[in-house]
């Protein structure tokens, strides 16, 4: 029989839960709820639409999931649950007890739009879940092999201790994935290879990969630092806020808003935060797309540039999530600029790719390439399964 490890992965606005195989990889059924607390919520187990949508993170655990697990609980051999911040306290999976559950509320305020509703569907699940362990697996796990050059903020130290302030990265289930599933395409031991991997989806950030070891990456001690995101702002002159209170009157949790919420995408373009739209609208010619366009992608490759130089040099780029695997209008805009460093586009390829379960990676660059680009399909899902796995085999 077979045997699956279900993956929760919660975020501000979703619900998604994944029956995966750990071994083959498969997925066995999915449910997914979007938009979660608007009246636009959307709901559906294994992509038919089903309705009516919960309407809050608990509810979907509680009263959503059993249709997902409906005949299959016998084979669950663990519940993994993706947590974005394991502060200093977490680095490798761990099972969850009461004190887990304690520490990660205590951790709560360094990932204020992740942590909090992780830990409500972590708490909902293990209610209704309680023959099998529930792992956690953090996003800032694979993040502890960069070098404390690479963390330090020039903070005085006093505060740097008492705060906790330093970088800690996010996305480690993604990038990790990433790169082990090139190094098994090029059929090269990981440990040889030189990656810059580019997770851009809803949120963004690069991670430069030498040998498997994350040693740097593009966010910080909080999701919001590196790329432009969706509603994320990025890299800011910390005056900037500093301005924002003096002058106009903005307290912290306006801050904070301001940063997470209406930021990013949704500011360069006046209102859009999908990157489908912004294509859509610069392929249509909109001056606010256009830019919105540019300013992104001139923020990921001055990090790919600066981490060209951390790495001295790498073998691949690689390009995953959401706007990662589908704009060939990016991965062009990007590519067209490593030409000093050997990146020579195959143009077909690029527009072409549809990466799949079956075909999870391809090459969009050509034999004359001395640095090569890669399509990878992301699936943090799988890279959670697989570490909740592993676990539950030590
Ligand atoms: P998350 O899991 O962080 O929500 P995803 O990896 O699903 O993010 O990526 C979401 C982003 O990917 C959105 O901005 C979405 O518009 C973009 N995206 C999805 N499909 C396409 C596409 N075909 N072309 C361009 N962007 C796309």
């Amino acid at each position: 029989m077979s045997e699956f490890v279900l993956v929760i992965n919660v975020g501000s606005t979703s619900v998604k839960a994944d029956l995966i195989n750990p071994t083959s990889g498969k997925c066995d059924g999915k449910l997914r709820i979007e938009r979660l607390g608007s009246d636009q919520a959307v709901y559906s187990v294994n992509n038919e639409n089903r309705g009516p949508a919960p309407s809050s993170h608990d509810e979907a655990i509680r009263t959503r999931l059993p249709e997902l697990l409906e005949g299959k609980r016998a084979s669950l051999v663990a519940v993994g649950h993706r947590i974005v911040h394991g502060g200093k306290i977490y680095s490798d999976p761990v099972v969850i007890d009461q004190e887990v559950m304690k520490q990660l509320e205590m951790l709560s305020p360094m990932a204020p739009l992740h942590n909090p509703v992780a830990l409500m569907a972590v708490r909902a699940a293990v209610l209704l879940i309680t023959e099998v362990p529930h792992i956690a697996v953090f996003d800032t796990g694979f993040h502890t092999t960069i070098p404390d050059a690479a963390r330090a903020y020039a903070l005085p130290t006093r505060l740097v201790q008492e705060y906790d302030l330093r970088k800690y990265g996010f996305h480690g289930t993604s990038h990790d994935f990433a790169a082990k599933q090139i190094a098994a395409y090029l059929r090269t031991d990981l440990q040889k290879l030189k990656l810059i991997t580019c997770h851009l989806g809803g949120g963004c950030s690069v991670c430069a990969i030498d040998g498997g070891r994350s040693v740097e990456t593009s966010m910080g001690m909080t999701p919001l630092e590196g790329l432009i995101m969706s509603t994320r702002c990025g890299d800011l002159d910390p005056t900037v806020l500093l301005r924002l209170q003096q002058n106009a009157g903005y307290g912290t949790r306006d801050l904070e808003y301001l940063l997470t919420q209406q930021s990013g995408l949704l500011a360069l373009t006046n209102g859009r935060s999908d990157f489908r739209d912004i294509e859509r609208g610069a392929k249509n010619g909109l001056q606010d797309c256009l830019y919105a366009i540019d300013v992104f992608c001139h923020r990921l490759i001055k990090y790919i540039g600066s981490y060209l130089a951390v790495l001295g040099g790498a073998d691949a780029i690689v390009f995953t999530a959401g706007i990662g695997e589908n704009s060939a209008w990016v991965r062009r805009q990007i590519c067209d600029r490593l030409i000093c460093f050997g990146v020579h586009l195959d143009d077909d390829a690029n527009y072409s790719v549809g990466v799949t379960e079956d075909i999870p990676v391809v090459e969009i660059t050509d034999s004359n390439s001395r640095l090569r680009a890669f399509v990878s399909r992301s699936n943090e899902a799988l890279s959670i399964a697989r570490s909740t796995h592993e676990l539950l085999l030590t």
